[in-house]
């Protein structure tokens, strides 16, 4: 048994699955988790002093590389002042202004602590203001796992939701439709049905958790209409596009400003740091100010946003996502070309420093396309990059990451392994 086997058994003994997070595991993939010991720019090292190029960067924080030296120090020095004073700070009123300042739809911000506290926030604070209970989500989006959230599609485009989680009650799930990605036309007939008992929207503007799928020319435009026609709030999950496809997010991208819009990852530069904001009108509905309530202990804890504060310099920085794009776009052609010589059918795509690869012969726009890709060619190619020190997600419905510590040698020297796993899955 290896150092991660014995770990990963002994983690089975005391934490469900062995893990914190369900898609730690490797369940899709197969095989054992490694326990990651050390990161540092665009490497991490394992229990077993294995290194790897990393493409996970944390599930999307990492954008300036592993314990990036500045974000590390503001930690440092937060952590010296005190870690937490459940009181108003200096530091979270210039990251809360900081963060306004940047995205189009941000006028005031509310700070908490991980991705599913913000969109459920969110959500809360929907229907509140509207007194209005349906939320509209969409195929293959994830938005965390609040139980309006954990819901799966119904037979049919106009029924209600299910539970797609044990111990979320139906009454719950009733309350959540769920559409497919890139159909407005779903979306305006659900609208024309039930556009007045209809809270909200939400959707991931590119989606990021069915690997990568971007919007249609005019789906996000359509959703924008239908809600404005409707009184509902157009919520953006931007937890994971934010700051990851440009420094405006997906909103600054497209010119559809949401009337919500929910920040992580990137946000708190690998501390537990997210939030939501959007129009004033409807910020003021929170609690002090309103009757939707939402509060939080560690929310905008003093050295979590020290981190943000510091990963938003860094990404700041003149040129920083020209040279993200530009390492995201040198992979993905790399391993397209390369899938090519090899004749394995594959796509990719990427936008900012997120990508996405696929076993398929098209980049996909919908779940069911998705979903229709090589799953066993993927875990296949997984395996084998992993085999070789490269570390990407396990699972085919997650994207990947670049951060701006890749260099020009690391991309190269994935596409180069790459080459031999593509050349594996061609002889069969
Ligand atoms: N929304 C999106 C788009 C996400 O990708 C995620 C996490 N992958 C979440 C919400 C939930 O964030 P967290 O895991 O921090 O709760």
């Amino acid at each position: 048994m290896d150092v991660n086997e014995a770990w990963f058994a002994r983690a089975q003994q005391v934490i469900p699955g062995g893990v914190n997070s369900p898609v730690r595991a490797f369940r899709s993939v197969g095989g054992t988790p490694r326990f990651l010991r050390r990161g540092e720019g665009p490497f991490v090292w394992d229990e077993a002093g294995v290194r790897y190029i990393d493409y996970v960067g944390s599930w999307g924080p990492a954008i300036a590389g592993h314990a990036h030296p500045k974000i590390v120090e503001a930690v440092r020095a937060a952590a010296c002042d005190g870690l937490s004073f459940g009181a108003p700070t200096v530091r979270e009123v210039e990251f809360a202004e900081r963060l306004c300042a940047l995205l189009p739809s941000l006028e005031m911000v509310r700070l908490v602590s991980s991705g599913t506290e913000a969109t459920m926030s969110a959500i809360r604070l929907a229907r509140g203001v509207t007194g209005r209970p349906l939320l509209v989500k969409f195929e293959g989006c994830y938005h965390g796992h609040a139980d309006s959230l954990l819901v799966k599609a119904g037979s049919g485009a106009l029924t209600f939701g299910h539970p797609s989680s044990a111990g979320v009650p139906e009454a719950i799930a009733q309350q959540t439709v769920v559409l497919p990605y890139n159909d407005s036309a779903a979306v305006e007939a659900l609208f024309a049905e039930r556009g007045d008992e209809i809270a909200a929207v939400i959707v991931e503007p590119i989606a990021g958790n069915m690997n990568l799928v971007r919007p249609v020319p005019g789906f996000l435009e359509a959703l924008r209409r239908l809600c404005d026609r409707a009184g509902a709030v157009l919520i953006f999950d931007e937890v994971m596009t934010g700051f990851r496809v440009g420094l405006t997010g997906v909103q600054g991208l497209t010119g559809v400003t949401p009337d919500l819009t929910t920040l992580g990852k990137v946000v708190g530069g690998g501390m537990p740091l997210a939030a939501f904001g959007g129009k004033r009108a409807l910020m003021e509905h929170l609690a002090p100010l309103g009757p939707v309530y939402q509060a939080g202990t560690l929310s905008g804890s003093p050295v979590a946003v020290a981190a943000g504060l510091a990963a938003l310099d860094l990404i700041t920085q003149p040129g920083f996502y020209d040279a993200l794009e530009a390492n995201a776009a040198k992979l993905v052609a790399g391993l397209t070309q390369a899938a090519a010589a090899a004749g394995v059918p594959f796509a990719a795509d990427s936008v900012g420093g997120m990508f996405g690869i696929y076993f398929a012969a098209k980049v996909p726009t919908s779940y069911a396309e998705v979903t229709a890709c090589d799953g066993e060619r993927f875990k296949r190619f997984f395996h084998g990059m992993l085999a070789r020190g490269h570390y990407f997600a396990p699972s085919a419905f997650e994207a990947g990451f670049v951060s701006a510590a890749h260099g020009d040698a690391e991309i190269a020297a994935t596409i180069a392994a790459a080459e031999a796993v593509f050349a594996e899955l061609a002889r069969g």
